[in-house]
């Protein structure tokens, strides 16, 4: 035993020193005792970790990774000389070729989502805590040689107060009450006993606990559950039975398209408070309870959920089962998920067939933003060290990523990529690969090379340019060097009788500048047909007068999503006012039928009227979106959204009255009612309060927090902005959206002034909290809407300074350099 010395801050693990390592030892498996009894009234978790390992080289040394406070540490039965623990790293001298250590550890450091976050929900006073641990933060709650490709087997036996439900990531073999005699027992508790996990990295093992609702079902011998806070029950209860649907086709379509089911009965998922996004731990997935909807959600809403719950089921296979070396292949693994999400989402047999239209409209227009961005990179680079490996998250690694894969497999043939990634998983399954071991499998199975694809996708940034003009087509390289190889495809259309009739498609494979086509006389040649590839495009001025005046009259979804994204992009690049982007995106709204299109193209009318028009034509550009939503609203499939949107954009009393009604039946809608009439400077108080009063969701106050913000008001703005930045109390995800999108008005920007500056003043402080939660705090508040050229300025002076995070540059970068763009869009329309 020993006092905690003082010690520095943890370091980061390099690639160098991890190689070291997994050449030196192998990990025959954790034991992990976890006493959370200490969580129900105080901060404290505490751990004793066992590890039995082996040494190729008897003598030799190496450390632990432990950023808790260590209570003893033994070696083979000697204690281990605490003084010399610092960096959290502990030593380990003269090993032996077989080995035992045992560090018991304690972290009371259980507040700020490093790792673990024990969080106390407001509506009930009930303690739930969860861990993640992506990429290096199982060592803050117990010791762990904390790298990918040291896997082993994990047995946990966790002790829990009573009441509290433990979830890890296999079944529990039993649960037990505590042994009175237990001296950190003071509180009646359980232990509960899980059985050994299959051999996992660090990073993907998990233990989640508190009095959650619990919901299960056996579907296709698979045992499901469900979990959520107890406030939240009712929400779970509307929700089950889409999820477990989901979740059955999900694991139906990856084990027959890997040909290999997952592997163990019990497939976990667990909803939690204050998380951002969600986490693949194997077999139990824990995600923010945000996405479980405290109003039905849209189609839109629900679209998103279901691609997450694939993104991370794809994970069991493409991660956990085969996981990667090191952190350089991490925007693969998360590439590869958000390519098998939406392929899922298409083939396994879900409602969401449209899901390439969502994720173009989405995500893949976010993919090109930031690829223009000053701040881009190439999709792979190096990751000296763990802290680098998420610099570069961002939506090149999770957008581009998924669409270069969705190429790759065109570029192959489906069939051949599917039959690679069988191989992949086959040849792989419980090990560690790098990239060229799945592009040797991908290869193989298509009997092509491959050598030179690769580093043309991987290796350079920036997005090429296919244009056609005078039957041939020229692709540009964003640095007029050799463009990528594409493989695309041209779909020609004529109008006859007023109606798009498609008369042929051709294929075209790329590998140079300048390509000739042969394709018949047509009125559109819609390029990029089917979204197969990652470029932008421009067709011939005839075809783009047509698609642009009749983006609505195309036959399918992704079609008609790659008109709206098309007229997006030139906006972007300063080739369309906002005013004609919502022209063409409410002229195809009047027929439009896919769901996700029409819940799309009313986000990015809006969005286009707020932050691309300058600031005289965001009124009236908002009036057209009211009356283009307000007809929507007789629609009964696009009724919500349709109504959402009026509410963001009602600007006559006609648009009220629509609104009156519904609002009174659905109290997501009465909010944003509210919220649009304070920003108007028609703040009710009294409805405020009754509304907070009458809604269950506990999250409530931060609606009322949102509705606020959004008056033209100072002392209101400096309420909102000390929940969202300085107590940081809003939680992350939706609610943190809701926040900041009414707090940043367009048509306040004069007032807001003060709190543009400071925004800036405050990132350098942000780095030490968990780098996902700073990131997402970046992109979600930054001030498009009301920042100025001057703010821009600072904005990328602080981004270049020397010292500012790596993760805090990027997300500048890419936010200054929309910034610009919008300033060049307002400029061109005023
Ligand atoms: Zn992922």
């Amino acid at each position: 035993m020993s006092d905690a010395p003082t010690r520095t801050e943890p370091a980061s693990l390099t690639q160098v020193e991890a190689e070291a390592r997994a050449a030196l030892i192998s990990v025959r498996r954790y034991d992990i005792a976890v006493d959370m009894t200490g969580l129900l009234d105080g901060p404290t978790i505490e751990c004793v970790s066992t590890i039995a390992f082996e040494c190729a080289e008897p003598g030799a040394s190496t450390f632990v990774d432990c950023a808790a406070d260590i209570r003893s540490a033994t070696l083979n039965g000697r204690d281990l000389d605490l003084s010399i623990f610092d960096a959290g790293r502990l030593p380990l001298p003269d090993l032996a070729a077989d080995n035992v250590l045992v560090v018991a550890s304690a972290q009371s450091d259980t507040g700020r989502s490093v790792g673990i976050l024990r969080t106390v929900d407001p509506s009930d006073k009930l303690v739930y805590v969860w861990t993640s641990f992506e990429p290096d933060a199982a060592r803050y709650v117990w010791a762990c040689f904390d790298q990918p490709d040291l896997k082993a087997p994990h047995g946990f036996v966790v002790t829990a107060p009573e009441s509290w439900t433990v979830l890890s990531n296999s079944a529990p073999d039993q649960v037990e009450p505590a042994d009175e005699g237990t001296a950190s027992v003071e509180t009646p508790a359980r232990v509960w006993t899980f059985g050994d996990t299959p051999p996992l990295s660090t990073y993907v093992v998990v233990v989640n606990a508190g009095p959650f609702v619990e919901l299960r079902r056996e579907v296709d011998g698979y045992d499901l559950g469900l979990y959520a806070r107890q406030s939240l029950a009712r929400y779970l209860d509307r929700d089950a039975d889409e999820l477990f649907e989901l979740t059955r086709q999900g694991l139906a379509w990856f084990g027959g398209q890997f040909d290999q089911p997952f592997p163990q009965r019990r497939y976990d998922q667990v909803f939690v408070p204050n998380m951002g996004g969600a986490m693949e731990n194997w077999g139990c997935v824990t995600w923010t309870d945000a996405v479980i909807y405290r109003s039905p959600p849209t189609y839109a809403q629900r679209q998103a959920r279901a691609s997450v719950l694939m993104h991370e089921m794809a994970h069991m296979w493409f991660g956990d089962l085969v996981t990667m070396r090191w952190w350089d292949d991490l925007w693969l693994n998360e590439a590869f998920a958000s390519w098998a999400a939406t392929w899922a989402l298409v083939g396994a047999g879900t409602e969401h067939t449209d899901a390439w239209a969502g994720f173009l409209c989405a995500l893949k227009l976010e993919g090109y933003r930031a690829d223009m961005s000053p701040g881009t990179h190439p999709i792979r680079g190096d990751v000296p060290d763990v802290a680098q490996a998420m610099a570069n998250f961002d939506a090149i690694t999770y957008s581009k990523g998924q669409s270069v894969l969705k190429q790759l497999s065109a570029y192959v043939g489906d069939d051949a990529f599917v039959r690679g990634l069988q191989a992949y998983f086959r040849d792989h399954a419980w090990g560690n690969t790098r990239l060229d071991d799945l592009i040797d499998a991908v290869a193989a199975a298509a009997g092509r090379d491959l050598s030179s694809w690769t580093p043309a996708w991987l290796d350079s940034a920036g997005t090429d340019t296919i244009r056609l003009a005078d039957g041939a087509l020229s692709i540009v390289a964003p640095d007029g060097g050799v463009p990528r190889p594409h493989r695309f495809d041209i779909v020609s259309y004529v109008v006859r009788d007023d109606v798009l009739h498609a008369v042929a498609t051709t294929p075209v494979e790329s590998t140079e500048a300048s390509v000739e086509v042969d394709l018949p006389e047509a009125d559109l040649h819609l390029l990029n047909a089917n979204d197969l590839t990652f470029a932008a495009v421009r067709p011939d001025a005839t075809s783009l007068a047509t698609l642009l005046s009749r983006a609505g009259d195309l036959p399918d979804p992704l079609s008609r999503a790659l008109a709206g994204g098309t007229a997006w992009d030139m906006m972007v690049k300063g080739e369309l006012g906002a005013g004609d982007v919502v022209g063409v995106l409410t002229a195809a709204l009047v027929t439009e039928r896919s769901p996700i299109v029409v819940e799309s193209f009313l986000g990015m009318a809006l969005k286009a009227a707020e932050q691309w028009a300058p600031a005289d034509q965001v009124a009236p550009l908002l009036l057209e979106v009211a009356s283009t939503a307000s007809g929507l609203t007789v629609e009964p499939d696009f009724r919500m959204p349709a109504l959402r949107a009026l509410a963001a954009s009602a600007s006559t009393a006609d648009h009220f009255e629509i609104l009156r009604e519904p609002a009174d039946h659905e109290r997501d809608l009465a909010w944003r009612v509210l919220a649009r009439r304070a920003e108007l400077g028609d703040y009710d108080e009294d409805a405020v309060t009754a509304l907070e009063k009458a809604d269950l969701d506990p999250e409530a106050w931060v609606r009322a927090l949102a509705v606020r913000g959004a008056q033209p008001d100072a002392a209101a703005k400096d309420e909102a902005w000390s929940a969202l930045m300085v107590d940081r109390t809003v939680p992350m995800g939706s609610s943190l959206v809701q926040v900041g999108n009414l707090f940043w008005r367009p048509t306040q920007a004069e007032l807001l002034k003060p709190w543009t500056d400071r925004y800036l003043d405050v990132l350098p402080s942000l780095a030490s909290g968990g780098l996902l939660a700073v990131g997402g705090l970046i992109r979600v508040l930054f001030p498009f809407a009301v920042a100025d050229q001057e703010f821009h300025d600072r904005a990328l002076s602080l981004a270049e300074a020397p010292g500012t995070h790596p993760a805090i540059r990027q997300n500048l970068l890419t936010g200054a350099d929309t910034l610009r763009r919008m300033l060049a869009a307002r400029a061109l329309s005023s």
